[in-house]
């Protein structure tokens, strides 16, 4: 994740990490009007299981224009966030209604989504959203490391298709750390692409709120051991590295088996700064390389939201569109296009 929930002003970005879940809920406007299988089908490669918005959840707006310091002296939000008025606000779901609210906009705008979770949450959502989920986990639950052998099971026999969301840059911890070189390996044997959060976080105040976050741990450059010690992982660079585009151009050029997702440092940066970020990817000769996403949580209406930023993007070609909302991300995950237009 990349921003998590914030504070009842505005609207901060992301930097979310990508472990906590904590939602709740004010009013939604969702509706799930038209179900129609004839709108382009589009894959969300960056989902949270989450079951309600959450009792922290608050109104957010998008694309917040900057952010703003604070002073030792306090107080001190835990957000730097500018605060400002917006259209649109994005809304928590009502207690209860989250999950429904979500699920009709993924059927109204023909999403599949790779959700990441715990096993339990994850199968609410595939009851929810059948034939719309694929599974994703983590190697963490609740702080600790999950002994391999249990993952490998989840792999094999539980349906899992997915590692991640890894967040260790949370833990100022580097990917290519040998503490948890088993996962990947792993990974790696068992042809499960792994998604690891690089770039984003700390929401403008990882000093003040998290301070085991280490922006340095989200370098793309951090990935290059790991890939060579892996030569067959897959890799999903989450909220693609951002803002460290030179580095991440580069990973992308060493190495063809790295993709990168857009979720959350689409909604969470400036928007002049979001689509320049995204141009350059484009325009560097990755267009077959970036995945849509969202970071989904607490506001069912996200997903629309960012998906407009592509779709209304004129800085892509209506194929570099197809390929960003979908092409690339069915091909990353080897998924059956057959019958698809
Ligand atoms: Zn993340």
């Amino acid at each position: 994740m990349t921003r998590s929930s914030r504070p009842a002003r505005r609207t901060p970005s992301t930097t979310l990490l990508c472990a906590a879940a904590l939602l709740l809920g004010l009013p939604i406007v969702s509706a799930a009007q038209n179900t129609s299988k004839d709108v382009p089908p589009i894959i969300d490669v960056h989902f949270h299981a989450m079951d309600e918005s959450g009792p922290n959840a608050q109104p957010m707006c998008p694309n917040t224009s900057n952010f703003v310091a604070s002073d030792p002296k306090g107080p001190e939000a835990p957000f730097g966030w500018v605060q400002e008025e917006c259209s649109p606000k994005l809304y928590p779901a009502k207690p209860g209604e989250y999950l429904k609210d979500v699920v009709a906009e993924m059927e109204r705008l023909n999403v599949t989504a790779v959700v990441f979770g715990s096993p339990e949450q994850v199968k609410r959502w595939q009851a929810a959203a059948p034939g719309r989920i694929i599974p994703g986990a983590p190697f963490e639950s609740g702080g600790k490391r999950i002994p391999v052998e249990q993952l490998r099971v989840a792999f094999t026999q539980g349906g899992i298709k997915v590692m991640g969301e890894i967040g260790l840059q949370y833990q100022g911890i580097s990917p290519s750390d040998m503490s948890v070189d088993q996962y990947f390996a792993l990974a790696e044997e068992l042809d499960i692409p792994v998604a690891i959060h690089m770039g984003t976080g700390g929401s403008g105040r990882s000093n003040v709120s998290r301070p085991t976050f280490r922006a340095s741990k989200g370098d793309p450059f951090l990935l290059e051991e790991l890939l060579a010690r892996h030569p067959k992982l897959r890799v999903q660079v989450m909220h693609a590295g951002y803002p460290m585009i030179d580095n991440m151009l580069a990973l992308l050029q060493a190495s063809s088996h790295v993709y990168v997702d857009v979720a959350g440092l689409i909604w969470s940066y400036p928007i002049k700064e979001v689509n320049r970020y995204i141009e350059r990817l484009v325009d560097a000769g990755f267009q077959d390389r970036v995945m849509f996403g969202t970071d989904q949580m607490m506001w069912p209406k996200l997903m629309t939201y960012s998906i407009s930023l592509i779709q209304n993007a004129d800085y892509l070609t209506t194929q570099q569109k197809r390929d960003i909302l979908y092409n690339n991300a069915a091909r990353f995950f080897r998924l059956d296009t057959a019958g698809v237009k």
